[in-house]
């Protein structure tokens, strides 16, 4: 790597509206340190968090793009247009194998040169996805992050496109302004952003080289705060620092050029936003808030509240989409990163749910809370093999797969969702709970289903002498999968096979025959919701360790119903071709269903509650 990398630099980051442009301004009146604009290199032309430094880019290119950011700002300056002569000469100079890392660092570093100064600081809030990476690449570099209450970040943000118009009374903005202002904010995307942001800045907590400051310590004591800074970064503290103009606050109009520091932002919030923004905040960001000290005051979502915010989110991300797609996509996939690391890092594994467990055999499953329920996030290969471990030792293991339309019926029916809550193992199915994951800021990696997880199954069952018992299906179905599965996995012992249309009267003879079958697996085939209440019901009585309802999987190993194929499933509309197979059926469960689950999820997320607030049957745990 070249000799600007190791140079020394300083990186401004927070969430977005958390006075990184005023850390910058202050940096600036340093005699050291030039400020410089937001850049938003990173994200953009490479991605720390992927490629090595040496990563190669269009030189020409990136240069010219920096350069505009820095002459006329962010929204102005048009990517790969700059007439500046300097943009050739630093191509020039550069090596012709220099890669991203050396790059940025050479332009940023001609941009302080210029100003007379050695250290270049740059204010791109969410350079913090990058953090971990951008400190191993740049081994000088150093970072300063900015917290902010989010309530006051949610207030700025909301009146920020007024701010940006310059306009004394908003309500001489443009209906095209007016329109923009309102598609851009929405307090739940706010909310998220803080979180992501602050997670990753408090994962730094005590690194050497990165300094953590809240915002409102710096307003309420400039100074102290200040020669902190200066101590953090190695220079002295200079008094002209403390003598800024209030640069792009949303409060103070930038024509009146007010100096000196105002503890306006503070509270302004208390008269910006509404209860239900609150209310929001609190329920999304109200831990982290916590931890720095900020308290959320009690606030209650209103119904309507929660409706509003839903519908506005779809308006929201299509108004995002259309008016500057690339960097939605930039954020989107920053924020999804970060959300995967931290899942990653904060959960706990399925040994660790299971005390009495081997903890070897039950390995690198995740769990991951999806409407309040740990979900175990395991590749198939491993949950069979936690699965049949559990039946050979005899452990009791009640299973249950989670998909959108057993959450859509769980909403409804009280005794599914105690079925739920009360297992012991939890599977989510299906794109739907990894897109509601990801809307409650957790991401899931595997789709551990009925069907797929079978032939694992039988194999490692087989392996292990692990006889199955099957309870499900129309008669002639049952027989059909158990030969099936003789020609399949011949050395698999199915010990019990019962179609799945018996009376109740029957049931005592059906548990008394499975209790003799000595299965170490029962796999129940009744449809949701019946089967895992079936379950639930008979669990305390049934001598079989392991219990889990698997739907529609006796149709589909029989032959019965044809499997969508795997090009179709990868592309995660299995949903699609069974609808297709079965449309009477299954048409309420998919058409109405799949767009009632996406707004059940985002009400969770927003709520924390699967139904909504007044009706009687709304629990969540
Ligand atoms: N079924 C049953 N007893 C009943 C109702 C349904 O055995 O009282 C069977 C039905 O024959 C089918 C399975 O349960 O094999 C349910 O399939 P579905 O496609 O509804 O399940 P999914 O996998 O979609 O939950």
């Amino acid at each position: 790597m070249g000799h600007a990398a190791t140079e020394p630099m300083i990186f401004v980051t927070g969430a977005s509206r958390s006075g990184t442009t005023m850390v910058t301004t202050i940096l600036d009146k340093h005699s050291r340190i030039a400020g410089l604009r937001e850049m938003q290199f990173f994200g953009e032309f490479c991605d720390p968090r992927r490629d090595p430094p040496s990563r190669r880019i269009d030189a020409r290119d990136a240069i010219a793009t920096l350069f505009a950011r820095q002459e006329r700002g962010i929204l102005a300056g048009e990517r790969g247009r700059s007439s500046d002569p300097d943009v050739e000469r630093l191509v020039r100079e550069l090596p012709a194998e220099a890669g991203a890392a050396e790059i940025f660092a050479a332009t940023v570093a001609r941009f302080a040169a210029r100003a007379g100064k050695a250290v270049p600081c740059e204010q791109t809030p969410r350079n913090i996805y990058y953090a971990r990476a951008l400190l191993d690449w740049y081994p000088a570099a150093r970072f300063v992050h900015l917290f902010r209450d989010p309530r006051g970040v949610m207030a700025s943000q909301k009146f920020r496109w007024q701010r940006r118009s310059l306009m004394a009374d908003p309500s001489q903005m443009s209906r095209r302004q007016q329109i923009r202002t309102w598609v851009n904010y929405h307090p739940y995307t706010v909310a998220q952003l803080w979180n992501v942001a602050t997670g990753l800045a408090l994962e730094l907590e005590g690194h050497p080289r990165v300094h953590l400051l809240r915002l409102e310590d710096l307003l309420r004591e400039p100074e102290a705060r200040v020669r902190a800074l200066c101590e953090f970064l190695g220079v002295d503290f200079e008094p002209a620092m403390l003598d800024v103009e209030h640069v792009n606050s949303s409060y103070v109009s930038t024509r009146e050029a007010a100096r000196g520091f105002s503890l306006a932002p503070i509270d302004a919030w208390r008269s910006k936003l509404s209860t239900d923004e609150c209310a929001l905040i609190n329920r999304r960001c109200g831990r982290l808030m916590k931890r720095l000290g900020y308290q959320p005051e009690p606030a209650t979502l209103s119904r309507l509240g929660a409706v509003t915010f839903g519908g506005r989110y779809l308006l929201h991300l299509l108004g995002a989409a259309l008016v500057n797609p690339g960097r939605l996509w930039i954020q989107a996939r920053g924020v999804l990163a970060a959300a995967g690391g931290r899942s990653r890092a904060v959960q706990g594994t399925v040994a660790a749910a299971s005390p009495d467990s081997d903890s070897d055999e039950q390995n690198d499953g995740h769990l991951v809370r999806v409407f309040g329920l740990p979900c175990a996030d395991a590749p198939l290969p491993a949950a069979a093999r936690d699965l049949v471990a559990c039946a050979a030792a005899g452990r009791p293991r009640r299973v249950v797969f989670v998909n959108a339309h057993s959450m859509n019926v769980a909403a409804r029916d009280a005794r599914l969702r105690r079925a739920l809550h009360d297992a012991d193992v939890v599977y989510a199915d299906g794109v739907g709970m990894a897109i509601a994951a990801r809307l409650q800021g957790e991401r899931l990696r595997h789709n551990v289903n009925g069907t797929d997880l079978f032939p694992h199954l039988c194999r490692e069952a087989a392996a292990a002498g692990v006889p199955l018992a099957l309870l499900g299906a129309s008669p002639g179905v049952t027989e059909a999968c158990v030969r099936v599965l003789a020609e399949r996995h011949p050395s698999l012992d199915v010990a019990f096979a019962h179609h799945g249309y018996f009376d109740e009267s029957e049931t005592e003879r059906i548990v008394a025959a499975l209790n003799r079958s000595g299965a170490g697996i029962l796999l129940v085939a009744m449809g949701v919701p019946r089967q895992e209440i079936w379950i639930m019901e008979h669990a305390a009585r049934l001598e079989i360790p392991v219990l889990m309802g698997v739907g529609g999987l006796f149709d589909f190993v029989s032959g019965r119903v044809p499997r969508a194929p795997a090009a179709v499933r990868r592309l995660h509309l299995e949903w699609l071709f069974r609808l297709a197979m079965e449309p009477r059926r299954l048409f309420g469960r998919y058409v109405i269903g799949n767009p009632v689950f996406l707004t059940r999820a985002f009400r969770y997320a927003v709520t924390g509650q699967l139904t909504s607030p007044d009706s009687t049957e709304a629990t969540s745990r």
